[in-house]
């Protein structure tokens, strides 16, 4: 996806009571999504976070305003399902970056109804990680004023929203691209918190790559008794 949306800069936010029992989505780890709506036209942020807009600047980031816990989930993207032909005719012109997110081989949530949800940035050291292919929940306790960030190649899996990544973390990849998830590194590190249709890919990939190994294993050991 991509330093995320953000089309029309409207503010929506909202006060959201807790809604602890009554949402498949809440109770388990936490959370204060209000799930209601029985779709998402709008990407919903837990009350622990706002979206703000850099004075100099004019970037858009989130940061959290509470401490959020570990699993806790800090946003719900929302908007219209396109697969790539419909998304590229709907948005001539459109930087997708901000404002789509892949959710499934061919599969783009486009958000037409800006949100501060949508503005949360890419990081390669994020605080947060996809659960399934639209919640977003904090990889570990986010302290309040601490961007939350999560890692576009856990989302990404074709080249719409390509970009130099300045997030600054020591591990950086400089260059962030819609291959990304093929990355071994990022396998381990963000497992459990790739969109589920990226999860299939990496397990056919890191079978073959398996297979390879095992064949290359297999040669070196036939090899070795001539050595
Ligand atoms: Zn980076």
């Amino acid at each position: 996806m991509v330093v995320l949306r953000s089309l029309l800069l409207r503010d929506r936010a909202r006060s959201r009571k807790r809604r602890d029992n009554d949402s498949p989505l809440v109770g388990q780890r936490g959370s204060d999504i209000d799930m209601k709506p029985s779709f998402f036209p709008v990407s919903v942020l837990s009350s622990r976070a706002r979206g703000e807009v850099g004075e100099v600047s004019g970037d858009s980031r989130v940061i959290a305003t509470r401490a959020i816990p570990r699993g806790w989930i800090v946003a719900v993207f929302g908007g219209v399902l396109l697969d790539g032909h419909a998304l590229r005719a709907a948005t001539p012109g459109v930087h997708l970056g901000r404002v789509v997110l892949q959710v499934d081989e061919d599969a783009y949530l486009f958000s037409t109804m800006d949100s501060p949800a949508d503005w949360i940035n890419h990081s390669c050291d994020p605080t947060c990680g996809l659960r399934g292919q639209v919640s977003l929940v904090a990889l570990r306790t986010i302290a309040p004023g601490e961007e939350l960030t999560f890692d576009y190649a856990t989302a990404d899996g074709s080249p719409y929203d390509e970009f130099v990544c300045r997030c600054g973390a020591p591990c950086c990849r400089g260059n962030i691209r819609g291959d990304d998830w093929r990355r071994p590194e990022l396998w381990a590190r963000y497992d459990g918190h790739f969109s589920p249709y990226l999860e299939k890919r990496i397990g056919r990939l890191s079978r073959r790559n398996g297979s390879m190994a095992r064949l290359r294993g297999g040669a070196s050991s036939r090899r070795s008794p001539r050595a």
